[in-house]
């Protein structure tokens, strides 16, 4: 079985897939790689489109390590009868916990403090925060990540709502108008699809309250950042962004110091991705 993997993967558990067949890492040339690939594996960096599925002759298998499927073409890949398979669960508390550190740290003017005092100043009065307690967490997207999310910020005190489609039952959810209009913090951790694409723009910015503070650890593309922009310069107490439109980001979100960024690494601590690894160690087993 020939596995290629197109994106960096722990050494541990390249060891372990190395057992299962023959490996070909972060090739050259990915086209040339995946014609005789059996299983091509990939994080978020590849993007697997109709056009590289063309020129494989033999692959049966995708598996994305991480959650979001967006950065692979998934009806190309059913018509090429290639299964698509990801490792939905590995890591959501890391993201949970990533999220909840940047809320507790924006909301305090950590990142803020830091820079100033780098550069020499101290400027204590300029740095008054919040507390989270009592403070109302609007979660969008209320799935694996947000739900880990909301119990984890609910035991610091936190008051919960959340938005989700399709609606399951539950007190805590609210429209989407209703979250805008009520939350002190916004969390995203929706899927990139149609619906969500630019689904935080200057309309929801304007419905939200005045000082709102908002995450994104989901995707990029959900946010309108030209708005964004345009809300942290105004409106809002700022954000914390780990996703952007376009990666490795370097816009203009940069030149505002109240929003907080990282370079994609919600899911890049060594538990997650240990589990991660496993994850794909054991597709590959049920798949061999
Ligand atoms: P999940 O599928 O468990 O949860 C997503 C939730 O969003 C679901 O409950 C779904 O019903 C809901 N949803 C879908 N469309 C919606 C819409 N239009 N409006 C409201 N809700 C909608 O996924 P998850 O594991 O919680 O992950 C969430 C997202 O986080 C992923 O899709 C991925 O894009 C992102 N993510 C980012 C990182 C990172 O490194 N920053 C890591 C992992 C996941």
């Amino acid at each position: 079985m020939l596995i290629v993997i197109s994106d960096n993967m722990e050494q541990r558990v390249l060891d372990e897939i190395r057992e299962l067949g023959t490996v070909e890492y972060k090739p050259e040339n990915l086209e040339n790689s995946i014609r005789n690939a059996d299983v091509l594996i990939v994080r978020s960096a590849t993007k697997v489109t109709a056009g590289l599925l063309s020129k494989a002759e033999k692959l049966r298998l995708v598996i994305r390590a991480g959650v979001g499927t967006d950065n692979i073409d998934l009806a190309a890949a059913k018509e090429r009868k290639v299964a698509v398979k990801n490792t939905p669960e590995a890591s959501t508390n890391a993201v949970a916990e990533l999220a909840l550190g940047v809320i507790i740290t924006g909301l305090r003017n950590v990142q803020k403090a830091h820079h100033q005092m780098k550069n020499g100043e101290w400027k204590k009065k300029e740095l008054v925060g919040n507390e989270i307690a009592g403070k109302t967490l609007g979660v969008i997207g209320y799935g694996r990540i947000g739900r880990s999310l909301a119990e984890k910020a609910k035991a610091l005190g936190m008051r919960i709502i959340a938005y989700n489609s399709p609606a399951p039952d539950g007190k805590e959810f609210v429209d989407l108008d209703a979250l805008f209009a009520q939350s002190d913090v916004i969390s995203l951790h929706v899927p990139l699809t149609a619906q969500t694409k630019n689904m935080i723009n200057r309309e929801a910015i304007a419905k939200m309250k005045e000082g709102v503070f908002i995450v994104n650890t989901s995707r990029g593309e959900v946010i309108d950042e030209e708005a964004l922009y345009e809300g942290c310069k105004t409106k809002l107490k700022g954000a914390a962004l780990d996703v952007y439109k376009s990666e490795p980001y370097t816009g203009k979100l940069l030149e505002l110091d109240n929003v907080y960024c990282t370079p994609h690494i919600a899911a890049s601590t060594k538990e997650a991705q240990e589990r991660i690894g496993r994850s794909i160690v054991d597709i590959l087993k049920e798949f061999k």
